[in-house]
């Protein structure tokens, strides 16, 4: 059959994409497993957002199972949440959430995308809000600050002095009356967090100044009780939206936005994404919060995989990498597609499956392999891998 000539057009893009070793597709042995099998083989998974390892606990899905019976009934809420979609548990889970990071509200989104496009896209209604956002920021930042056509500017990763130039000059303007600085507490491709005291201390000259905080790859791993990097910190109280998310260590679906009452109203007035999406199954949302309870007592947990990816990155410096971040998440930079590609290749035959992040995901001459690691994994399994990249 002859393409259409729509399709030939799609079809060239591809070919584009190929030619730069830049074409994506789906790899149909992805499991979120701690072991990936492919062929006869038994790959060691460093893909994982599963830090805390609860893919392979039984113990866990089963106490969950017996404390909740009724939840094994996998059915969907039927309707967003301003409809009939609000289940008893949100409230009482959105109060829990609000409690543990010290804020007064909460509100349930169904994923981390879904919060931050329509959080950050109600905030931009405001007239007079100007968004700081750094340049790393996850896409579902940026799909916000289109999606509501926002006045925003972006600063160099983590260079505070640039972004207080970005604000001085932002003031400048009779346009602009708040300033909201967006940021992650650990940054998903380059593995190191955000100067949350830093910032708050910025925040403080000012109080036109507001500060968002997205904590997807912390909330599980960092703080005595998993409640992320601004407990860690301690800055919780000072951080104006604060965005944690159950797709990762929480191994579920879901995120939330923790913050003062009048936003979280606000919010429920103008998020587009909560209005106008079903919520998520009952199942879903009590498993969220099922994790969310024990994340308190999985203290061994966080402390073994702090100290496997300490070792792991004292290595690799020794080795020579630079730029190894401060987290879970480890990028080991090559400098090309082709090179990242050919590393990947080479540690999977060795046992280990390891993605290559390829330009235009980053920056070129930034392309890396990326590690992320799980509180299961051993220091003594990573070592024939720092062998190799050790060569
Ligand atoms: C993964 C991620 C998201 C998206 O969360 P989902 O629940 O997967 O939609 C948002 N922000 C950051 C920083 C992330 O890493």
């Amino acid at each position: 059959m002859k393409e259409s000539l729509f399709n030939q057009r799609l079809q060239s893009v591809l070919h584009s994409l190929e030619a730069t070793d830049s074409l994506r597709s789906l790899e149909s042995a992805s499991t979120s497993s701690l072991w990936i099998s492919q062929g006869n083989r038994q790959l060691l998974n460093l893909s994982t957002n599963d830090y805390l390892s609860l893919y392979d606990d039984k113990e866990i899905a089963a106490s969950f199972l017996s404390s909740y019976p009724e939840y094994a009934t996998p059915h969907g809420s039927g309707s967003a949440r301003l409809l009939t979609g609000n289940y008893a548990l949100l409230n009482e889970f959105e109060k829990e959430i609000a409690s543990a990071h010290h804020k007064q509200a909460a509100r349930l989104f169904n994923s981390g995308y879904h919060a931050n496009c329509g959080i950050i896209a109600a905030l931009g209604q405001i007239e007079g809000v100007h968004f700081m956002v750094d340049r790393m920021a996850h896409a579902s930042m940026i799909d916000g600050l289109t999606m509501g056509r926002c006045s925003f500017s972006r600063f160099r990763h983590n260079d505070l002095s640039h972004l207080a130039d970005l604000i001085k000059k932002a003031f400048a303007s009779p346009q602009t009356k708040y300033v909201i600085i967006v940021v992650e507490s650990v940054y998903s491709m380059d593995g190191d967090r955000a100067p949350l005291k830093e910032l708050v201390a910025l925040k403080g000259m000012d109080e036109r100044i507001l500060l968002y905080v997205d904590e997807a790859h912390a909330i599980g791993v960092y703080g005595e009780n998993g409640y992320g990097i601004s407990e860690e910190t301690d800055t919780s109280t000072e951080i104006d939206f604060l965005i944690g998310t159950f797709g990762k260590a929480v191994l579920g679906m879901g995120a939330y936005i923790a913050a003062d009452k009048v936003v979280i109203d606000y919010l429920t007035n103008s998020a587009r994404s909560l209005i106008f999406s079903t919520m998520l199954p009952e199942a879903v949302m009590a498993w969220n919060r099922f994790i969310f309870h024990q994340l308190p007592f999985m203290k061994d947990r966080r402390q073994t995989l702090w100290e496997t990816a300490q070792r792991l990155r004292n290595a690799l410096g020794k080795a020579g990498y630079e730029g190894l971040g401060s987290s879970q998440i480890i990028p080991i930079t090559l400098g090309s597609n082709e090179r990242a590609l050919q590393a990947a290749y080479a540690l999977m035959e060795r046992g280990y499956s390891v993605r290559a992040i390829r330009y235009p995901t980053v920056a070129k001459g930034t392309e890396r392999l990326r590690l992320s690691l799980a509180s299961a994994i051993t220091y003594e399994q990573l070592s024939p891998l720092v062998d190799y990249l050790s060569k």
